[in-house]
């Protein structure tokens, strides 16, 4: 299975998240079975998003790009994995925006994919060289399983950029993160991947598919991507 991860970061309300769906489906892709398309939305948008997903009968999943790391309980304005259980079956977590504007930590990013874990939801676990190893011991600490994470290799340079690496260095890193692992999780590439050079990043041995920013804000271009793929 390939996986096509959109994240659109803090963009789109709820109507024009609704005409984004409009426009994709008048393009009338052709879903390949073989790959999974999932779009991790603002907290806002979903429940719409998913309503107007069914009524169209697209095979796009919906995920978030964050969650709260406390449970249920007197923590105003928190979103919690119990919460998101209903309208999601994926979340983003420790994306290097927040880690760097939030001060995320690789012990708060843990307890957030326990939470996730505990409802049934399966963590996209963002990871960048310099904390690499310092994340995924931090999950093993918090005794999680990780054959039930995603992880996805976003180097900072290449986040929203326009220059991506070099996909065989981007291999080479995936190939780390896998063994790290113990090879039981899905492994992706994150940082200015277009309908150009997906392939490039998808065809490396350890690299099972991509985590788009920019280009999954506008449906031919994040379409284009899909369309590579199948
Ligand atoms: C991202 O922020 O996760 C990302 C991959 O962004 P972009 O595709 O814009 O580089």
């Amino acid at each position: 299975m390939k996986y096509v991860i959109g994240n659109w970061k803090s963009n789109q309300n709820i109507t024009e998240s609704l005409i984004w769906l409009d426009s994709i489906s008048a393009l009338r892709l052709k879903y390949s079975p073989d790959t999974s398309v999932i779009l991790c939305l603002p907290f806002t948008d979903i429940a719409a998003f998913n309503q107007h997903l069914s009524d169209l009968a697209l095979p796009i999943i919906t995920a978030s790009q964050n969650v709260s790391h406390l449970p249920p309980g007197k923590h105003t304005g928190e979103i919690t994995a119990n919460m998101l259980a209903e309208l999601v079956n994926y979340c983003l977590v420790g994306h290097s925006e927040r880690r760097h504007e939030f001060k995320e930590t690789s012990e708060v990013v843990a307890q957030k994919v326990r939470l996730l874990l505990e409802n049934s939801i399966t963590p996209i676990v963002c990871l960048d060289t310099p904390y690499m190893d310092e994340q995924i011991k931090a999950l093993f600490n918090a005794d999680i399983d990780v054959s039930r994470c995603f992880f996805v290799y976003e180097p900072i340079s290449a986040i929203g950029t326009g220059k991506p690496i070099d996909p065989v260095d981007a291999n080479h890193v995936a190939g780390q993160i896998a063994f790290l692992t113990d090879n039981s999780a899905p492994i992706l590439y994150g940082g200015s991947v277009s309908q150009d050079n997906v392939t490039s990043f998808v065809s490396q041995s350890k690299i099972d598919g991509v985590l788009v920013g920019t280009d999954s804000l506008e449906p031919t271009l994040f379409a284009g991507i899909i369309n590579s793929l199948s």
